[in-house]
């Protein structure tokens, strides 16, 4: 991943978010406030328009800038979490292009920003339902010899099973936690939007690779 795919990822990212907007809103308003997808809306737009006019010499400074932005333009629970999880992302990758494994590093940076600022844990359905597995996918796909490319892919449908895991769980953790059992049957809006990340991941690696 050089600074230019970087940037394609984070603009997929915001695409994606444009287009299930509407979707992560109806799934925030059945267990939290019905924010989640305006917020993100607001959020990912905010950094396009950071990253247009931002010089970066790294794929860390996509990243850091990419979380500086969420962080000051999105309140919430997402905000701070994505915002967070992105800067430890930026943090460790000085270099102006990376392999798999310092991505999978710095995924790894990603998650434990997360879950130190949120303290989740994986069956509390939240976004780290997705985000767990798809690191597992994205380390398992490497070392079995994989590429970049097949790595995302299969981080980005082991999130989507972790997405769609989370509709049986009650939530331990955020807003939907208030609602205690009636938490149950409803699939988790953050859990989705980590899912569009990592899918937007897929197709951004496959489209470079093509
Ligand atoms: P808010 O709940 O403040 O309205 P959002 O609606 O933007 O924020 O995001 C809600 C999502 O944030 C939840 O669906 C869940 O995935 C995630 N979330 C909430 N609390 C936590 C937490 N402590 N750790 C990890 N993720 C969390
Ligand atoms: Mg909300």
């Amino acid at each position: 991943m050089n600074v230019a795919l970087a940037r394609a990822w984070v603009q997929a990212i915001a695409a994606a978010i444009e287009e299930q907007t509407d979707y992560l809103t109806q799934l925030d308003s059945a267990i939290g406030d019905a924010d989640h997808g305006v917020s993100m809306r607001r959020g990912f737009g905010a950094v396009v328009t950071a990253l247009a006019g931002f010089e970066a010499q790294t794929v860390g400074d996509v990243f850091v800038k990419t979380g500086s932005t969420l962080v000051s333009s999105v309140g919430g629970a997402s905000g701070p979490l994505y915002g967070s999880a992105f800067r430890a992302m930026g943090k460790t990758l000085g270099e102006p292009e990376v392999d798999g494994r310092r991505l999978l590093a710095a995924l790894t940076d990603g998650l434990a920003a997360i879950q130190r600022l949120g303290a989740a844990v994986a069956g509390d359905k939240t976004m780290v339902d997705a985000y767990v597995p798809a690191l597992a996918a994205f380390e398992k796909e490497l070392s079995d010899g994989g590429t970049l490319v097949s790595a995302a892919a299969h981080a980005a449908d082991a999130a989507e099973d972790g997405m769609r895991g989370t509709t049986s769980l009650q939530a331990r953790k955020g807003r939907a936690s208030y609602l205690g059992a009636r938490s149950v049957g409803h699939q988790d809006p953050g859990a989705t939007s980590t899912a569009l990340l990592f899918r937007a991941l897929a197709k951004v690696t496959a489209t470079a690779a093509s």
